[in-house]
């Protein structure tokens, strides 16, 4: 049976999970990433990578609580296997503190983590400025060796990746059946979708093994996750803004507010900073389009826009533009079964076609020359005559002879 060949257009989070997902979930399928950038120069690369969601204003909080339960429990059952120190995935406990308390106590999301509940007076005591907050264990991917576990889990399924910049998605019709658009805040252009926006973060990656608690303030703007090889420390929101430097004032604002949350931070070591575009839109766009030039068709799946959260649902979305793979592979798969003997029927019919015509080459070296070359080809000239003629042998035959005297 004729297969499908898939590429997935982007190497960052979004593109090799959902690659690993298709390749894990369909099995007559070729699969192949295509990117510019790959680890350890996506966004995905700069992100602290832990599971607290982000909102999408866009989509309904029951669909952003699957995403985020699949992707926990995803990663939870990883964390608990013997892959989980390659993968870069751990469990991490920690506080999220509010200066003042907020009006919804319990997040959507509080069953999804562990012992989720509201912090004591003694916890709240290391954090006077703040009044109230909540405790919880979630998970964390560390970057990039998660980015690199998965690109090894798509190659050990089959799959191959490429390095190469896309100007059109249209370009891949020629070598592929179905496209996944994966390209985060390249979609931009790729799309022309004026509804995706960058919002640039800065982060510092930091030596202080000592922090084994995250910290999180409510308002999202300042934290410290720690990893397994550095602590992160945030961050900025700037919206629009697609500067890839590092701004030196703003490394030194993270660090100023960190340290006024741990005071230890002052004396971390070995401080980088990270920059990255986080792909924003109100809502992810998991969706099917057909693009058609001429009388062709190329199916494409899209599966962008995860703004600040998208390591917190990965596994979810990767989920659902599988699915919406499988519905237009079906559709792929028939279109190919039945191209594939039209193409040999075709074959067939140019070889009758051929042999037709040394038959007619035969007949004429055979039986009309000869008879041109006689003279008595008027007497044939009947065509119906001509055709009993040529059954010379019956003619000739007694039976024959018989029913002429008859
Ligand atoms: C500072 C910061 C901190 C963050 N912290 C967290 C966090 O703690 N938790 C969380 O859940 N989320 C976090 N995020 C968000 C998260 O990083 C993003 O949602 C996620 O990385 C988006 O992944 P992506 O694969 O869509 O994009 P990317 O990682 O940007 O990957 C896009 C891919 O597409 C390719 N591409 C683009 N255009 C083209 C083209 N024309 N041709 C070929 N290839 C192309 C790129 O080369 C790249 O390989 C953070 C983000 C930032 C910036």
């Amino acid at each position: 049976m004729a297969k499908a060949k898939i590429v997935v257009v982007g190497a960052g989070l979004m593109g090799l999970s959902t690659a690993v997902c298709i390749s894990d979930s369909i099995t007559n399928c070729s699969v192949s990433v295509m990117a510019d950038r790959f680890s350890p120069n996506t966004t995905s690369d700069v992100a602290a990578g832990m599971l607290i969601p982000h909102l999408y204003p866009g989509t309904t909080i029951h669909q952003q609580k699957q995403w985020f339960r699949e992707t926990f429990d995803h990663l939870l059952s990883i964390c608990n296997s013997s892959e989980a120190s390659e993968a870069g995935i751990h469990l991490v406990s920690g506080w999220q503190i509010f200066k003042a308390v907020p009006e919804e106590k319990t997040p959507f999301w509080s069953d999804v983590v562990l012992g989720f509940r509201s912090m004591t007076e003694k916890e709240l005591k290391k954090f006077p400025q703040h009044k109230y907050g909540q405790a919880f264990t979630t998970l964390k991917c560390d970057c990039p060796p998660y980015l690199i576990w998965l690109e090894k889990r798509l190659k050990e399924n089959g799959g191959q990746v490429h390095v190469k910049k896309i100007e059109d998605l249209w370009e891949l019709h020629r070598d592929f059946d179905i496209v996944v658009n994966c390209s985060g805040i390249g979609s931009q252009k790729l799309t022309g979708d004026l509804e995706i926006y960058p919002i640039r973060g800065q982060v510092l990656k930091v030596h202080a093994p000592w922090i084994k608690h995250f910290i999180r303030d409510g308002d999202g703007l300042t934290y410290i996750y720690p990893g397994i090889y550095n602590v992160t420390l945030g961050g900025a929101r700037e919206k629009d803004n697609w500067n890839l430097s590092p701004d030196p004032i703003i490394s030194k604002n993270i660090l100023d507010r960190c340290s006024a949350l741990e005071p230890s931070l002052w004396t971390a070591e070995n401080i980088k900073v990270r920059v990255g575009l986080r792909p924003s839109r109100s809502a992810v766009r998991l969706q099917k389009e057909v693009l058609i030039h001429k009388n062709e068709k190329l199916p494409v799946v899209h599966n962008y826009g995860h703004g600040g959260g998208g390591f917190s649902v990965h596994h979810g979305t990767a989920k659902e533009a599988t699915r919406l793979v499988k519905e237009v592979y079906n559709v792929v798969i028939h279109v190919k079964w039945f191209r594939s003997p039209c193409r040999h029927v075709g074959r067939y019919t140019q070889l009758m076609e051929f042999w037709s015509l040394c038959l007619a080459a035969v007949r004429m070296v055979h039986v009309v020359f000869p008879r041109l070359m006689s003279g008595n080809w008027l007497m044939e000239s009947n065509h119906v005559e001509d055709c009993q003629c040529e059954t010379t042998l019956d003619k000739t035959s007694a039976s024959w002879q018989n029913e002429r005297k008859r």
